[in-house]
């Protein structure tokens, strides 16, 4: 993918930044943290294939295109696709340890994985065989890969609402440590924030965490407005919340957010390539704007990324260096949903490695000095 510069822009920005260019081989061995995941959207082509022809689900393409899309809409049936055909516990496990062990050979160290509870309702797939599986995926994942991961039950605001109570009713009926927070994604027009509220504030009571997509660029500003993110915050308690961009609309929305501290959970690629310059444009935006941002992958294998590909493809196109890169990592700890201990054990394991990195980089410069 070209992406395009707009490092003179970024010249401009309040934001600490460098501008050297950084190697994608040290972004790779940089830890990060991935918060915007969605599982169905980490599965690989070949995985997709293989389970869709077990339950003689028809693919909508040949495997080789079948992640390529004609619009946003297209890439949510590609994506409710992918959902319908992970339907056994072992099929939880393998979508749940393949997508951390792609992540961890990108540099993840910790993650905070959705899943759509919703989506194996109609094929008639209990909560807790979905529960089952993926925790066993999880588990196994860690020992391999030296990668924790979170799940977030995620409601789908396209679909009927009894069946987003039904959700909740079984994530709260079979708690699980690992299922730390519930969040909220499909088109945002089919589901304002006061659509969902009650259902928020339920989970919220119940101490589970709360995301929710808002204000994403494949919606028009009547669809998603600003005042949604407002609207996420006060009436459905979000904790954090995931995209954002539409927000830049409103500069006094962007600053009651600033005020607020909210964290937002941006991606760096976008299912519509269309809009991926736009996107590039906004994160930055963002950043200058002095909105805390986290940087993530979204779908990363139904969008051909990666972490170490987002990272590098934003770094580029905003012109950001290593500081920007040691911000983003960092700021994913920070927004993480690990407890208070975990989370300090893994901010200091990402500063002693940050800094072991910095120190090799700097060794590397002076032995080669120019290079
Ligand atoms: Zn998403």
């Amino acid at each position: 993918m070209t992406v395009p510069s707009f490092a003179a822009a970024a010249e401009g920005a309040a934001t600490p930044v460098t501008f050297a260019p950084v190697p994608e081989a040290l972004l790779r061995r940089l830890p990060k943290v991935d918060l915007h995941m969605h599982l169905s959207g980490t599965l690989r082509p070949a995985t997709l294939a293989a389970l869709a022809e077990r339950y003689e689900l028809p693919l909508p393409r040949p495997v080789g295109r079948l992640y390529q899309y004609r619009d946003f809409y297209d890439f949510i049936d590609v994506l409710r696709l992918g959902a319908q055909a992970v339907r056994t516990a072992a099929d939880f496990e393998r979508m749940a340890y393949e997508a951390i062990e792609d992540a961890a050979g990108s540099g993840a160290r910790h993650l905070e994985m959705s899943f759509n509870p919703q989506y194996a309702m109609p094929m008639g797939v209990p909560y807790r065989v979905q529960l089952e599986g993926l925790v066993a995926g999880v588990e196994a994942a860690r020992r391999d890969f030296d990668c924790s991961a979170l799940l977030i039950a995620a409601i789908d605001r396209g679909l009927p609402l009894d069946s987003a109570e039904q959700a909740l009713d079984d994530v709260l009926a079979q708690r699980h440590e690992l299922v730390v927070g519930i969040g909220l994604d499909g088109p945002e027009r089919a589901g304002p924030p006061a659509k969902l509220a009650p259902l928020f504030q339920r989970a919220g009571r119940a101490g589970l965490k709360r995301t929710a997509h808002v204000c994403e660029d494949n919606q028009t500003l009547a669809e998603a407005p600003p005042s949604n993110v407002h609207d996420c915050l006060t009436l459905m308690g979000c904790d954090r919340l995931d995209h954002g961009y539409n927000l830049l609309a409103s500069d006094d929305g962007v600053r009651r957010a600033r005020e607020h501290g909210v964290y937002f959970c941006t991606c760096g690629i976008t299912s519509v390539t269309r809009n991926r310059e736009r996107r590039l444009h906004s994160l930055q935006a963002m950043v200058q704007a002095g909105l805390p941002v986290t940087l993530n992958t979204d779908d990363p294998a139904m969008f051909h990324t990666s972490l170490t590909h987002t990272y590098v493809t934003v770094l580029d196109a905003c012109g950001w260096g290593w500081a920007q890169a040691r911000a983003f990592s960092l700021a994913g700890v920070e927004a993480c949903w690990l407890d208070d201990a975990a989370k300090r054990e893994l901010r200091a394991r990402f500063e002693r490695d940050i800094g072991l990195l910095e120190q090799e980089a700097a060794a590397t410069r002076d032995r080669h000095p120019g290079a």
